[in-house]
């Protein structure tokens, strides 16, 4: 069951959703609440909104859309964010490399991350003389958070001369560290581009555990993981193989190897999404990520079923769309992304080696 595969990839067509509502003057105010609200209901009532909820976010999001037009603002979300974000402010959705590569692309001068801190940072890399703000500051990442510049510097002293790949969910000062970083779509691509038969490979230990067998190069990991993802056990999806057998199992790569052996198909997030599209036959699918992909997969392919637990992630679900506005009406300082000019410079080099390297799609 092959994918198409590609350099870079944009955000899937059908993630690029913001239709929003013009505040036409020949309209009422209620007028285009009431159209805000039809709008959103037509996503969203697939995964259980009612049209009551959609009435209480519709002035929010129509706000924020009308924002984004003053501001010359793009707003960027991960596919993890809630379908209101997804379907009621995003112009683009997607996985980090998706999101990085459209954070370069913008004319915008503002950029909206709703995501985590490192994600709007890798913005703020890719576009240094644009504005980005963090709706959420305080959104962190069990990854990003489990190492510091100062210990990348360490392992690079202990492995004199060996390169360094840092996974793209590291902090900004990290990355200007490493040889090249990777994202879950390219992990086995930029490893396979360094130089050498070793390989420093932080800080995803269960992702370094799952490219090992595909490489001949030794890797030298870190003990980071996602709090997310390493919480998917064996045994559970055992049970749910043998209560669901026609379903596909579609697992992370920051998931344990025991799951990711038993997946049909283990990748990013956009790769599971292709894999769908490209699957027509498939009606059954088992996902082994974060609640907030199952719910935009499903609002994409309602023709399908998703079946089985998923696990939030507490870092990504801080944003909201009140945060979202309150951060382009008046921005708190830790709300704006700053970095150094030399973090900017060293970690742009690490980038720029992945985004030359591109996309090698899933690895199994
Ligand atoms: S899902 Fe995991 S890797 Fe992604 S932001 Fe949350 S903790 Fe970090």
């Amino acid at each position: 069951m092959g994918l198409p595969t590609g350099q870079t990839v944009p955000a899937p067509k059908e993630t690029r959703m913001t239709t929003p509502i013009n505040l036409a003057e020949t309209l009422t105010r209620e007028q285009t609440l009431e159209l805000e609200a039809n709008r959103l209901h037509e996503r969203l009532a697939v995964v259980g909104w009612s049209m009551l909820e959609c009435e209480l976010i519709a002035p929010l999001t129509a706000e924020i859309n009308a924002l984004k037009r003053r501001l010359n603002a793009v707003v960027l979300a991960h596919s993890y964010q809630t379908p209101d974000v997804i379907y009621g402010i995003a112009d683009h959705v997607g996985d980090s490399l998706g999101l990085s590569t459209e954070a370069a692309h913008t004319d915008a001068e503002v950029i909206v991350f709703c995501g985590v801190r490192f994600m709007a940072e890798t913005a703020k890399i890719l576009s240094p003389g644009k504005r980005v703000l963090l709706p959420a500051p305080d959104a962190g990442c069990s990854l990003a958070d489990s190492i510091t510049a100062e210990e990348v510097r360490e392992l690079k002293r202990q492995h004199p001369g060996v390169p360094v790949v840092c996974y793209v969910n590291t902090s900004a000062e990290v990355k200007a560290e490493c040889d090249a970083c990777c994202t879950s779509a390219n992990t086995l691509a930029v490893i396979e581009a360094m130089p050498g038969d070793e390989l420093i490979f932080v800080p995803d230990k269960l992702m370094a555990a799952n490219m090992q067998p595909h490489t001949k190069k030794r890797l030298i990991t870190w003990d980071g993981s996602c709090i997310v993802h390493e919480d998917f056990g064996e045994a559970e999806f055992r049970a749910f193989k043998e209560q669901y057998p026609q379903a596909a199992l579609l697992a992370h790569t920051e998931c344990m190897p025991s799951v990711v052996e038993m997946a049909d198909m283990a990748g990013s997030t956009s790769g599971m999404e292709r894999f769908i599209a490209a699957h027509d036959e498939i009606k059954q699918y088992l996902l082994v990520t974060e609640c907030g992909m199952t719910d935009k997969l499903k609002v994409a392919f309602p023709d399908r079923d998703f079946v089985g637990s998923c696990v939030l992630c507490p870092y990504m679900k801080k944003v909201e769309l009140r945060n979202v506005l309150q951060a382009m009406t008046a921005p708190r300082p830790k709300q704006e992304i700053t970095l150094s000019e030399d973090v900017i410079k060293g970690a742009r080099r690490a980038l720029d080696k992945m985004l030359e390297i591109g996309r090698s799609e899933r690895v199994k």
